[in-house]
């Protein structure tokens, strides 16, 4: 999902509208922004796309100086129109809205206790139990109640929290998900990745830290530490595939970070070959890596189409590979008789690289290797990315040799791990900060190891399967 936040300024639903925008690639099932004015919440919220929902007229009536948005990206199923947010309350000291990023891994438990103790929940989204555990909690105060709660669930969470007169933003322990602050004149904004900054002319300041909560009010941005500084896991894969390669996070600008990853994939898997291809829009970056690396020539051997919708009318008599030439499709002038490299950023269930690996023969290619810029996925994440079942993982159930065949390309290449964490290392521009404290950073790395940074509970074991 993405959060975007902002404090202080007359147009605040126009910017949180921007934000959103630039924001779309984290989520397109739905949309939401709520308004603060005066203490009243306005909220709109629809399962669009954030160009096809605002209209002028709606951001006008969203009245108030601050606003909080969020864009859905499912992981859990549910009602998709109920369980949109930003999710709101009313306390009797004052109404909130919140926006989350992430997966509060013991919700069920908390929700089943809650509910064996009289609350009624009316969403099936894991950031109710937030809203039923503040509500219980006997702090003094929104913020501290807030703070309370957040003592009690595990997981992920990049969280914005707007009140009367305070937008909170918080990140879990691991800082698994990421969250930055930013500033527009006088006002302050917080957002998933910095490339919504860039588009409303916002000036990037600094991550929100691993277990801190910024308190953003009229008398400016206040630091607090809910939970002590340990080793943090941020997400290796937002830096794969997630974020947008414009942004960076965790102090780590993503498109030189693909590029590198494409290079050190040519050190590790090198093949003599006319062509290196990227798979658009994912697999570029790490392209242009190989290619330079490698010294083979890059093109753009297949084009994508930007404008594919949710669903679309097939017709009745089957297509050859529709469903992957309805995004994508090869250009056989460029491909005639080559041997080609093609580069992705990561294989899933391997259905569509199968797919593409036919297309580029069928289009003329005489030799197809796969390379994919990060290490075989291999478990499914809990922490806010939608990825299948152990059992429908290519590479969990598979070795190398077997996916080659099944993807009926000539070789196929991982990184590994531990490359991919060299590269990260090696462009974090925060490094000096990182080696002072004699720590390398530690990442997120479970969907490609199996090693989650946050233990399972007996019960979770056994809901997981693990
Ligand atoms: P596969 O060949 O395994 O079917 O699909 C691999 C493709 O899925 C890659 O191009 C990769 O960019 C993309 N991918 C990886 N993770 C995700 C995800 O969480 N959501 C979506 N929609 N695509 C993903
Ligand atoms: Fe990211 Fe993978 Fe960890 Fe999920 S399991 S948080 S996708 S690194
Ligand atoms: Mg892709």
């Amino acid at each position: 999902c993405a959060v975007f936040g902002i404090f202080g300024h007359p147009e605040a639903s126009k910017l949180a509208y921007l934000g959103l925008y630039a924001l779309q690639h984290r989520g397109q099932e739905g949309t939401g922004i709520a308004t603060m004015d005066h203490g009243r919440i306005n909220l709109r919220k629809s399962q669009s796309l954030v160009s096809e929902f605002y209209t002028e007229e709606m951001l006008e009536d969203l009245k108030g100086s601050s606003a909080v948005g969020h864009n859905r990206y499912a992981t859990q199923g549910g009602d998709p129109e109920r369980d949109l947010q930003p999710l709101t309350a009313f306390f009797s000291d004052g109404s909130m809205a919140l926006v989350h990023n992430g997966n509060l891994t013991n919700a069920p438990e908390i929700r089943r206790d809650l509910e064996n103790d009289g609350a009624l929940f009316t969403t099936m989204v894991d950031s109710e139990v937030l809203v039923h555990l503040i509500a219980r909690s006997r702090g003094t105060g929104l913020v501290d109640r807030i703070a309370q709660a957040l003592a009690s669930v595990k997981g992920s969470y990049s969280l914005l929290a707007l009140l009367p007169d305070r937008l909170l933003g918080i990140r879990d322990p691991l800082g698994l998900r990421p969250l930055s602050l930013g500033q527009l004149g006088e006002s302050f904004v917080l957002a998933s990745e910095s490339c919504a900054f860039d588009l409303i002319g916002a000036r990037f300041i600094r991550d929100v830290e691993p277990g801190e909560m910024v308190v953003i009010s009229k008398g400016g941005v206040e630091s607090y530490r809910l939970f002590p500084r340990k080793d943090s896991a941020p997400c290796i894969f937002e830096l794969v595939y997630f974020a947008r390669p414009d942004s960076q996070v965790f102090g780590i600008p993503v498109y030189p970070a693909r590029k590198e990853l494409g290079r050190q994939l040519a050190l590790l898997h090198p093949i003599e070959a006319d062509l290196v291809i990227p798979v658009p829009d994912s697999g570029v970056a790490a392209a242009l890596g190989y290619s330079e690396a490698s010294g083979i020539p890059f093109d753009m051997g297949l084009v994508r189409n930007h404008y594919v919708g949710r669903t679309f009318i097939e017709p009745k008599q089957a297509i050859r590979h529709f469903g992957v030439k309805i995004k994508l499709n090869a250009v056989p002038d460029l491909l005639k008789g080559k041997k080609v490299v093609v580069v992705d950023d990561s294989i899933v269930r391997g259905t569509t690289s199968r797919k593409i690996v036919t297309m580029l023969r069928a289009a003329g290619a005489s030799e197809v290797h796969m390379r994919i810029a990060s290490a075989p996925i291999v478990s499914p994440c809990f922490y806010g990315i939608d990825t299948p079942t152990r059992g429908e993982l290519i590479a969990s159930t598979h070795d190398l040799e077997e996916i080659r065949r099944y993807l009926k390309a000539d070789s196929v290449g991982y990184l590994t791990v531990s490359a991919m964490e060299e590269v990260m290392r090696s462009l974090n521009v925060r490094k000096e900060a990182a080696s002072s404290s004699s720590k390398e950073e530690q990442f997120c790395n479970a969907c490609f190891t199996g090693n989650y940074p946050i233990p399972f509970t007996q019960e979770e074991r056994i809901q997981h399967g693990l």
